[in-house]
């Protein structure tokens, strides 16, 4: 294989040479117009480059612009400005460029000549987009519904602007705190033929450099998706900068530059080819090629362009020169690309990686497992913004709007928004807090585009006539119990879209002033309500400033799948009416009744003591299990320190340095738990605790529910004692897990997690706590495997967790910290008050078998990240006239998807696809939702026909595309790689050095097979439906 490799490479690079002329080149982008590589020598690959953070420090349009300077010097406007002419200047140069909102920001602002220019250079290979997403995203508190949805966007960008030659064929994620396995596999079904990234454990990498397995093929889902899923991966040497003396970025660098006039007193070629050779010498000794890799740049360099370049230019005529003299060292300008695809030449076979890159310490005492939950009320906002922007753009394609209803720029607004929030300085919770407040304001802007679009879509969907359907309105804060609209009117209505392909079953609670209230069905029946108080919890929340709601109107729906069913609700004069509805409640008393507290429903029950108020119990009636279990909530000091020595790291928005291993009690000593519940028989019963003034919860019990919903709303978190405090929701068992749990990945598959424990390399952990903590983006998970029991829990949010002793589980939920050494501030979230951020939040409980937790975990996480969109009119109307001229109930879809199938996608091509297409195609994206070995029945593979799934229209033709939706699949090709296992299919003697799909093109049949874990992506022709041209709903 090595052999017919280096055929290969003199052939190709004995005859490069680049064309000069950028106006009457042919395209030569891609692996093709790589600079000449010298076989037998070090091959030094100098990739000059910038780390472009969208947002961190400062907001992304200062850093755009280079806008408040004094904060941090970056302005990447000029950064491009300057670059081009340098590359311009010389065809051997390079240059990678990876934020596409940066990018998509300077583009709008060129001259076509300049446009002119810039393709040239692209379709030379001389500028090349790397990674190509949005943003560069973070992996530990992303979905990856949002992930797919970022980079789908950013290639989109670079696809119509750029055709094949701006398609990245290297993932790029150089400072991203860790690393998920969820991640690379997203990327190998994107099409990457590699990812190389800058920060891993240190254990690790000092395991890794004394054993060269610092490049690797990493399986991103070694048990459903196998090769498909495989990424050849690199983690860098120097992080993502240059090796110490070589930094020559005008703003930002203070390495000598290269003296060279032998007159002058300073000259100093010499010393620093000295310096150069024992620099790559000690690189190169701890990798496998002739080949290492120099990332010349840093955050933000680059705009002063020509330092860099002029130095760099100096370093490569003298080190080369040497080699006539002997020296074995070669360098040149050259690309992530253009290095991966000589690893992939060298013809070696590369070890494997099956877990993941988390945690993330770069020293003893620095685990960066804080940001899993800084800023908990901006990582909900995303989560709840991803849902939203899904509900739009379904509806918007069901609609079928066109461009004249402007709905596809508003859209984008929310999804660049959204791309913009996925940055690893954004969700992740790093940012500075004025940062923070931008992005946030950002996601709220782009909703209120999208609401505009939302109206539209029903004011197609609804009518039966002529008559059109009253403008909706919508109320953000549900969360919190606030609503305009149901808390003023006495008469509304209310429309809930279900965004699953499903029907679901959902319970509405709606923030109103009355006590009694009717509510009429979409059938015309009325429906059972329930009307409670609004909890003490939710009453102490500051952001409910002018709330006028004291109650909570409760009653069950069944939702349409992926469609709206509407609820006419007016509040009734005299409570008297309707006496059935009116809710017991009883208080608590400190003596109290000798009895427990029992919430229970068909399926559970939970137990809280008399006394104290807190849970003891869990029960699973089905299945008959029974479990002690508490619940509390507990802090952990944050470490203060000035970060001078490795032990004197403080607790901060990145790092998670609790000061020791003690848990504390949220309670103060004179202070009991507070409680009182509402009686069973009720749709839904509720227990309020209160745990401190700052501390309290809600669980809640529904009548047909298998979970409990532990509401908890927690802060302001008290720093009159000057120390900051990370708070933790904390269920302890008698379940026996032997330090065994797992935890998902990005929303989607689960890994096992084992305590004190890595799987690559023996783990010393300095730091007990702060080491077991991992990601949780939707559940944690404890089993008893000998009882057959699971205990899950999911949450509303990404945010850290750990089973610290056999039989916890702990997730953090809220952290206040004092210490300003990292950001120059503190991570010190005030809220509206200006008092400490309150923030709100819910954990949702399942006890049952092992065998039986799959399918509630997965069917729970779609509902709860695919939460049904309520919107509202007050028209003063009877059902009876209403129903004349609207639709009260619609569905998108002829049969509901099978239960193991979700829609990720339903959305119009902003521009066009990547197939020739005769009119506006739409992107359709199916996901098989479990693991290979999860469910005795949902984890087979299950077949969707596509001919007769959506009622507005038909599909007539379907070809499936790369994950990124960039290209046709079966025009795919990835590069092939070798393990060391021989486990791979590819590492037969097959000479083709490329990975081929058959992408299916489907015309006839349209049936489409998903197997476990499977996400297939297809641009589709629609035709519209004769029925719904016509409007006669009925039919449809
Ligand atoms: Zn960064």
């Amino acid at each position: 294989m090595t052999d017919y490799f280096c055929i290969i490479a003199v052939i190709l690079y004995t005859v490069h040479g680049a064309p000069t002329d950028l106006f009457h080149s042919t395209q030569n982008c891609g692996y093709e117009s790589c600079n000449p590589v010298k076989d037998g020598m070090i091959n030094v690959h100098l990739v000059p480059h910038t780390h472009d953070d969208v947002g961190w420090l400062k907001t992304v349009d200062q850093y755009y612009y280079g806008d408040q300077n004094d904060i941090a010097l970056a302005g990447v406007q000029y950064i491009l400005d300057s670059v081009i002419p340098q590359l311009i200047s010389d065809p051997s140069k390079r240059f990678i460029y990876v934020e596409i909102a940066f990018f998509a920001r300077w583009w709008r602002e060129q001259t076509d000549s300049m446009r002119h220019i810039v393709k040239g250079l692209v379709a030379e290979g001389r500028l090349e987009f790397i990674l190509g997403g949005w943003s560069m995203d973070d992996e530990a508190t992303t979905h990856y519904n949002a992930i797919i949805d970022q980079h789908t966007l950013g290639f989109d960008f670079l696809r119509q602007n750029f055709n094949d030659c701006g398609r990245p064929r290297v993932a790029w994620q150089i400072d991203t705190f860790g690393h998920s396995r969820e991640q690379a596999s997203l990327f190998a079904q994107m099409g990457f033929d590699g990812l190389f990234f800058g920060r891993l454990d240190f254990q690790d990498k000092a395991n890794r450099l004394k054993k060269k397995t610092m490049e690797m093929i990493w399986k991103g889902s070694p048990k459903n998706l196998g090769q498909t899923s495989e990424l050849f991966t690199g983690a860098l040497y120097n992080q993502y900068g240059p090796p110490s003396g070589f930094c020559w970025d005008f703003d930002h660098c203070d390495s000598s530059p290269i003296m060279d006039d032998e007159r002058l007193h300073d000259y100093n070629v010499p010393t620093v080819l000295a310096d150069l050779f024992k620099a790559v010498n000690d690189q190169a000794v701890h990798y496998q090629t002739k080949h290492i890799i120099w990332t010349m740049g840093s955050d933000f360099q680059y705009d002063n362009a020509n330092v860099w370049y002029k130095n760099m230019d100096k370093l490569i005529k003298y080190a080369n020169a040497l080699q006539a003299n002997g020296s074995n060292i070669n360098l040149l300008y050259s690309t992530p690309s253009c290095y991966l695809y000589q690893l992939n030449k060298a013809g070696l076979k590369w070890t494997t990686k099956e877990d993941d890159f988390f945690p993330y310490s770069n020293d003893p005492h620095s685990v960066w497992t804080g940001f899993l939950t800084s800023r908990p009320t901006l990582k909900y906002y995303v989560r709840r913004t991803n849902n939203f922007l899904q509900v739009t753009k379904q509806m918007d394609a069901l609609a079928m709007l066109e461009d004249t209803d402007n709905s596809t720029y508003n859209i984008n607004i929310l999804k660049e928004a959204m791309g913009v929030a996925q940055h690893h300085d954004a969700v992740s919770g790093t940012e500075k807090q004025p940062v923070a407040y931008d992005y946030a304001t950002r996601l709220a802007n782009g909703v209120n585009e999208c609401q505009k679009v939302i109206n539209d879509a029903y004011g197609k969907l609804m009518p039966l006539g002529s008559q059109k359907p009253p403008s909706h309105q919508f109320c953000t804060q549900l969360n919190i119990s606030f609503c305009a609209v149901t808390e003023n009117n006495k008469m509304f209505q209310l429309y809930i879209y279900n965004p699953i392909a499903r029907s679901v079953e959902y319970y509405v609670k709606l923030p109103v002033v009355g006590q009694t209230y009717s509510v009429i069905g979409p059938d015309g029946t009325a429906i059972e309500t329930q009307v409670l108080p609004i909890s003490p919890d939710t009453m102490r929340i500051p952001e409910r400033n002018g709330s006028l709601a004291t109650n909570e109107l409760i009653f069950p729906t069944t939702l349409q799948p992926l469609g709206f069913t509407t609820y006419f609700i007016q509040m009734e004069a005299d409570k008297k009416t309707n006496p059935n509805h009116a809710t017991k409640i009883k208080h608590l008393s400190k003596s109290g009744d000798s009895d427990d507290i029992v919430l229970e429903n068909l399926f559970i029950s939970l137990t809280f003591d008399h006394q104290t108020g807190r849970l003891k119990n869990m029960k699973n009636k089905r299945n008959n299990i029974s479990i002690n279990m508490t619940q509390e909530f507990r802090f952990y000091y944050g470490f203060d320190g000035n970060d001078s020595r490795d032990e004197l790291q403080p607790s901060n928005s990145y790092i998670f340095r609790p000061n020791g291993t003690q848990t504390y009690n949220c309670s103060t000593p004179s202070l009991t738990t507070k409680t009182y519940y509402t009686e069973p028989g009720e749709l839904v019963q509720e227990l309020h605790q209160t745990f401190s003034p700052w501390v309290t919860q809600t669980v809640i019990l529904y009548e047909n529910a298998r979970f409990a919903e532990f509401q908890w709303t927690v802060g302001p978190i008290p720093i009159d004692d000057k120390l900051g405090k990370e708070v933790i929701s904390k269920f302890t068992t008698d379940l026996k897990n032997n330090g065994f749990f797992y935890t998902d990945a990005n929303g989607r598959e689960i890994l096992e997690r084992r305590r004190d424990h890595r799987d690559t390399w023996a783990l010393n952990l300095s730091e007990p706590i702060a080491g077991n903590y991992y990601p949780i983006n939707s559940r944690i998970f404890i089993q008893d495997q000998i009882a057959n029991v699971q205990l899950t829990i999911l949450n509303d949010r990404s945010q850290g967790g750990a089973s610290i002793q056999d039989g916890e589980i702990e997730i953090m939920v809220h952290r206040r910290l004092l210490n300003t050494v990292s950001l120059g501030e503190a991570l010190n979230e005030t809220g509206s008050d200006g008092k400490g951020l309150v923030v709100r939040g819910s954990h949702y409980v399942f006890l049952d078998t092992v065998e039986a937790s799959a399918a509630l975990h997965r069917e729970k996480a779609e509902e709860l990240f695919m939460a049904p969109q309520l919107s509202f009119t007050t028209e003063q109307t009877k059902y009876s006239d209403w129903s004349k001229n609207f639709r009260t109930m619609w569905s998108g879809v002829k049969q509901a998807l099978p239960p193991n199938v979700h829609l990720l996608t339903l959305e119009q091509f902003a521009g066009t696809g990547p197939a020739p297409s005769q009119s506006q195609p739409y992107l359709l994206r199916l996901e098989h939702m479990y693991e290979a070995d999860e469910d005795p029945t949902l984890s087979k593979p299950v077949n969707v026909s596509l001919q007769e799934l959506f009622t507005t229209f038909e599909i007539t033709s379907a070809t499936e595309l790369t994950l990124g939706a960039n290209l046709p699949l079966s025009q795919l090709e990835r590069l092939k790689w070798m393990s060391a296992d021989g486990l791979d299919t590819e590492s037969t003697d097959d000479q083709d050095s490329y990975l081929k799909y058959q992408g299916l093109k489907l015309h006839d049949s349209l049936t489409v097979t998903l197997t476990p874990m499977q996400i297939r992506t297809f641009q589709i022709e629609i035709k519209i439906r004769q029925q719904f041209k016509q409007s006669k709903p009925d039919s449809i």
